[in-house]
């Protein structure tokens, strides 16, 4: 089978070789119950996974004991909101978030308001950041948790999580910040920033899929957060259930990568996207979407006015690229993301998001870029003849 060239990356990475390797003993000779401390197969196990908590605290500038493990970004997510929402439920409990979280920190809020919990969710700018200030007018005597995407998954805009966490500290309330796609992707430093709770996830940078952290920052007072799951006290009773031994061990080698080569990676996707930007530009009656700065450094958003992006994703057989995001690419739904940021729902539902990565080449660059262009020229000269495809383009006007 003739492979597309993958521009997915948002979501989901191929484990890399180096990430691959390192775990494979903990499959077989090593695969012990990291929490058996009575012999030799437990110690091995528990070996592994506390160099990874060490790997992992290495490049957030945590420490070890900071670090727990969870089965990915969700789960991290979900730990922060339903943890929170169990400690303080009793003395009233107000969220803040944004208007462009992952449905992995809406949905646990939706869900929580009929439970009767308060939630404000911030309207972001037109590149779709939130604005700090927004964040201080919001808080109130009862908020017991912010919560705001570092790098958005949909349109790479990066928010000033330096300046809320500043914000959030200051008025004594926790800040958590989903650094699944942001990781590895700029240098995050929890010494540096106040930032309290923070979530990632290994099949974002590289490693398996089911395997993530949070952050849970030491300080005192001690941050509470009532379990999610319940049972053999692992993680020192805030997450329990059998470490997954294989996948830590990968995130923390993902993580040891990301600390040596994530800057270089990074300067290298910069000027891929740098191409991308420049070349999308000329493409008539488009946009690219987000903050072209402060930016994660591999993702383009653009759309591109008239053609719905199911219908151009079809005509684009040999590239994997998706519609706004990997969560609504089955229904023409439009991505509450780009309304948030004031696109129309007709240009919602013709945005194409492309996601670079490790593996991303030049050549796969250049030629995604030409294949994407001429196909876009075609599907317009073609609308333009009244061909019968055309009605599959949504739009009088091209
Ligand atoms: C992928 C993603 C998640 C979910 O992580 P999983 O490990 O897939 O559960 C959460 N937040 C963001 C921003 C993501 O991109």
């Amino acid at each position: 089978m003739h492979k597309p060239t993958y521009f997915d990356y948002h979501a989901s990475t191929p484990v890399d070789p180096r990430v691959l390797e390192s775990m494979m003993p903990y499959f077989t000779e090593h695969f012990g119950n990291a929490s058996s401390k009575q012999h030799a197969f437990g110690w091995s196990a528990d070996f592994g996974v506390e160099k990874a908590r060490k790997q992992i605290a290495d490049l957030l500038g945590a420490t070890a004991q900071e670090i727990v493990f969870t089965s990915g970004g969700t789960e991290s997510n979900n730990m922060v909101i339903m943890g929170v929402w169990e400690s303080f439920r009793d003395q009233g409990c107000h969220f803040i978030t944004t208007q462009v979280e992952h449905k992995a920190i809406l949905e646990p809020l939706h869900y929580l308001e009929t439970h009767g919990a308060k939630v404000t969710y911030l309207p972001v700018d037109n590149e779709g950041h939130v604005r700090p200030q927004d964040i201080a007018a919001a808080i109130r005597p009862e908020t017991r948790l912010v919560s705001v995407i570092y790098g958005n998954n949909e349109i790479g805009t990066i928010n000033p999580i330096d300046d809320i966490a500043e914000i959030c500290t200051a008025k004594d309330v926790l800040f958590h910040t989903d650094a699944v796609q942001a990781l590895g992707k700029m240098n995050i430093d929890v010494q540096k920033t106040k930032i309290d709770l923070l979530s990632i996830s290994a099949h974002k940078i590289y490693g398996p899929k089911g395997v993530g952290a949070l952050y849970i920052r030491k300080r005192s007072p001690r941050i509470r957060l009532h379990p999610l799951m319940m049972g053999g006290g692992q993680e020192r009773g805030i997450r329990s259930g059998t470490l997954n031994v294989p996948g830590i061990v990968g995130l923390g080698k993902s993580c040891e990568i990301l600390k040596i080569e994530g800057p270089a990676e990074c300067a290298r996707l910069r000027e891929y996207q740098n191409y991308m930007f420049q070349e999308f530009s000329k493409i008539p009656d488009s946009l690219i979407n987000g903050d072209l700065k402060n930016r994660l450094c591999n993702n383009i958003s653009i759309t591109i006015n008239g053609i719905r992006s199911n219908f151009l994703i079809s005509a684009l057989k040999d590239m994997a690229i998706s519609t706004g995001s990997a969560c609504s690419t089955q229904s023409v739904v439009p991505s509450y993301v780009l309304m948030a940021i004031g696109r129309s729902e007709e240009e919602a539902v013709s945005t194409i998001r492309f996601g670079l990565g490790r593996f991303t080449t030049q050549n796969e660059v250049e030629c995604g870029v030409r294949t994407f262009i001429s196909a876009i020229e075609d599907l317009r000269k073609k609308s333009r003849l009244g061909s019968p495809s055309s009605e599959a383009l949504n739009g009088s006007h091209i």
